[in-house]
């Protein structure tokens, strides 16, 4: 089974508008639109099964609403992961209700949303969640971040969640450091109850195969899932990227979705 971990799509209604931001905050041209309609022939393109939708949502009142139109969307192909903001008031509350309606997991956004993810008032959500639901949470900075700006989710701010909530199935987004890989390495990198996805976005070619391959080697290939930030990445070429990567077939299996489908429960 293929599984991309991260992409992003919106309802027809706001879709265009928020793809401009995305590719203005991002500095990258999406390939697609990101509509549900959009992501689905771009999966059936790229041989993949299964796409994890993230919510992401700019302010708190804006959560229930999002997760409204997530949970509408779950089907064979899509499975939305819920959004979630720090300044929600009853957010366990949130998370029950998304996992009675079917819902596998949250997507944190704390450079986006302006919160450290180890915050004590983000620990109800990780109580909630318990060792059933996974935790997807942007990791490191994004592009265009400016010297001296706040580090929102450092590397070693997640461990600190790791660290706090051992079960908590937790895949650190971007090899676990956007823009932050040495910090990543030192801090991230091989480190036990914690996955990393591959999503580099406009392509992992950036990173480069050897630097690639040592993070996968070093954190573990049964600890790494295939993700791109659909649609400001290709999943038909990201994949083939790590196709050849210097990696044993089970190893690639792994990382293009057997070890997603095991964590997240497809
Ligand atoms: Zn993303």
């Amino acid at each position: 089974m293929r599984v991309d971990v991260h992409t992003h799509v919106w309802p027809e209604s706001i879709a265009g508008t928020v793809l401009e931001y995305m590719e203005r905050d991002m500095g990258i041209a999406a390939i697609s639109k990101n509509t549900v309609e959009s992501v689905k022939a771009h999966m059936r393109e790229s041989g993949v099964d299964k796409s994890v939708v993230l919510g992401v949502v700019q302010r708190a009142d804006q959560v229930r609403r999002a997760n409204d139109w997530l949970i509408g969307i779950q089907d064979e192909m899509l499975v939305p992961f819920g959004a979630m903001h720090p300044d929600l008031e009853d957010k366990a509350a949130e998370v029950q209700r998304l996992r009675q309606n079917g819902i596998k997991g949250i997507k944190l956004h704390p450079v986006l949303n302006s919160f450290y993810p180890d915050d004590p008032k983000m620990f109800p959500v990780y109580e909630e969640m318990g060792d059933s639901m996974t935790l997807e949470i942007h990791s490191g900075r994004l592009p265009g971040a400016k010297p001296g700006e706040t580090v929102f989710a450092a590397p070693e701010r997640i461990m600190n969640v790791v660290r706090q909530f051992p079960k908590l199935k937790v895949i650190a987004l971007h090899l676990g450091g956007f823009y932050m890989l040495d910090e990543a390495e030192r801090e991230l990198i091989g480190k036990e109850n914690v996955l990393i996805d591959t999503t580099w976005p406009p392509s992992l070619k950036e990173v480069g195969a050897e630097t690639l391959t040592t993070i996968i080697r070093k954190h573990g290939s049964h600890k790494v899932c295939f993700g791109t930030d659909f649609p400001l990445a290709s999943q038909a070429a990201e994949g083939e990227y790590i196709q050849g990567l210097p990696l044993s077939d089970a190893d690639k299996e792994g990382i293009l979705g057997e070890n997603a489908r095991m964590l997240i429960g497809l």
